[in-house]
């Protein structure tokens, strides 16, 4: 089969510290939300998205306030509160379709997942699998839905990265509780071992007061 750019991308991205779909996913939607306050905001097929589903979800509704962009965001708010005038009884919320960046998320996810089940068995694939930290737990899932066999060598990868992080989760809490260790003198593994176990959600912008405002 032949490799095209996604598969390099993913090649690229497994030599990263975090599951390489996840990584992919965040560079994505971070393009998608800067894009969206220059392009999108003017897209009228967008914004009436936007508007029937009375937003993103809980989790992209906050992801988009973090850019703190805030004319976009005022924009976009002020197409809400409109609706919100306008409300008829019984009529307030038509059936909300699902969230348009969990839709890219989705999309993304099992356009990498189909890469990796082509090229699960190609020496160089395998190579680059074996030396990376794997997929994330929910990442992981996908595969297994998709895949009807997975090759040995990643069930067994994700078994030893299960092990590492709850090994050296083991040796944090006996630092802290048992051996008076403070947490300024050694690098814990939680922020790790949560993108693990949640994938690219926890691993996410962080809304944060120190990004300056647009
Ligand atoms: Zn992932
Ligand atoms: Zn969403």
């Amino acid at each position: 089969m032949e490799k095209h750019l996604p598969y390099f991308k993913l090649i690229e991205e497994l030599n990263k510290k975090e599951c390489p779909i996840c990584k992919i996913i965040k560079e994505e939607i971070d393009l998608y939300c800067q894009n969206l306050f220059y392009e999108y905001i003017n897209d009228v097929s967008f914004r009436k998205a936007f508007r029937e589903n009375f937003g993103f979800c809980n989790f992209h509704n906050y992801l988009l306030i973090s850019y703190r962009d805030v004319l976009g965001i005022s924009i976009l708010l002020k197409d809400l509160f409109e609706i919100l005038q306008k409300r008829r009884k019984n009529s307030f919320f038509k059936k909300k379709t699902k969230c348009l960046l969990c839709n890219l998320e989705e999309d993304i996810s099992k356009r990498y997942i189909s890469i990796i089940a082509d090229f699960k068995e190609d020496k160089e694939f395998r190579e680059k699998y074996l030396n990376s930290c794997g997929l994330c737990i929910p990442h992981y899932d996908m595969l297994k839905k998709y895949c009807r066999t997975i090759p040995t060598y990643i069930v067994e990868h994700q078994k030893e990265m299960e092990k590492y992080y709850l090994n050296y989760l083991e040796k944090d809490i006996d630092k802290l509780n048992y051996k008076g260790i403070e947490i300024k003198n050694f690098s814990p593994i939680y922020e790790e071992a949560a993108k693990f176990l949640w994938g690219y959600k926890y691993s996410y912008k962080k809304i944060s007061p120190n990004v300056p405002i647009k």
